[in-house]
């Protein structure tokens, strides 16, 4: 379980989070959907590390984390403009994460391996990550977060720069992955079809709130507020 208790978060004079509180349950695939703005991306910074909240805590499991540097979170993030080094090949990419855990070679070697199986990029692993296509370096970015072995994963969009057929496919192929790898994931979007495919539970963002955490079902047929009606396309 990832526990975000009452956080808030402004950003001078704008109150970016409004006490936002949120159990993601353990191994779960959530989507965290909202329009462009609401704050999803700086609640997943948030819980990575990389943002400073101004109040609340955040716990992953039964640790408190929110004072915690992001490196000794154990979490993993994978953002839209999938960030791998063009300079470093596929394995050293894949590897990075493990390395400066100073995790022991034979230990990388395994999970390069495996993640990259798992991505389908092993017969990649000796190319240059600068030669690869847009879709290539997004599985890359994935093998590298789920190498260093996270209990969260965290995605911010992370297929928005590819085409629409290669997204779709991405995103069956995504789902099947983390499912089989029990990883609980938290993955921003804010496209609604996305959301509804792809999570075994989705929270709904509404201008710096949670409006509701449900199944996609219930969220469908049950909209706690006018705007989750809305917003899904399902108004009352
Ligand atoms: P999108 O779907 O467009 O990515 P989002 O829901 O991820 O939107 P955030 O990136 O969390 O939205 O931003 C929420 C609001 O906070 C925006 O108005 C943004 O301009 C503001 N904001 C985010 N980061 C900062 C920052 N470092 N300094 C000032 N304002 C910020
Ligand atoms: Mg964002």
């Amino acid at each position: 379980t990832i526990s975000i208790e009452n956080v808030k978060k402004s950003f001078g004079d704008a109150h970016i989070l409004k006490s936002v509180s949120l159990d993601i349950k353990h191994q779960e695939f959530t989507v965290l959907l909202g329009p462009s703005g609401c704050g999803k991306s700086t609640l997943l910074r948030i819980i990575a590390g990389l943002e400073t909240q101004d109040t609340g805590v955040i716990k992953i499991g039964d640790r408190t984390v929110s004072h915690l540097p992001p490196k000794e979170r154990n979490v993993a993030m994978v953002f839209q403009n999938y960030a791998v080094f063009p300079h470093m090949t596929v394995f050293e990419n894949i590897a990075f994460g493990l390395r400066m855990k100073k995790a022991p070679e034979q230990k990388i070697k395994e999970n390069v391996e495996r993640t990259a199986t798992l991505m389908h990029i092993d017969h990649l692993l000796h190319r240059y990550s600068g030669q690869l296509s847009g879709g290539q370096r997004q599985r890359v970015a994935v093998a590298r977060a789920l190498a260093v072995e996270p209990d969260v994963l965290l995605m911010d969009e992370p297929l928005s720069n590819l085409d629409a057929l290669l997204r779709l496919q991405m995103r069956a192929e995504l789902k099947a992955v983390l499912e089989a790898s029990k990883t609980t994931t938290v993955y921003v979007t804010h496209d609604q079809v996305e959301a509804m495919s792809l999570a075994d539970r989705i929270a709904v963002m509404n201008a710096g709130r949670i409006d509701q955490y449900d199944l996609p079902d219930e969220i469908y047929n049950n909209p706690a507020t006018e705007y989750v009606g809305s917003f899904i396309g399902n108004p009352p």
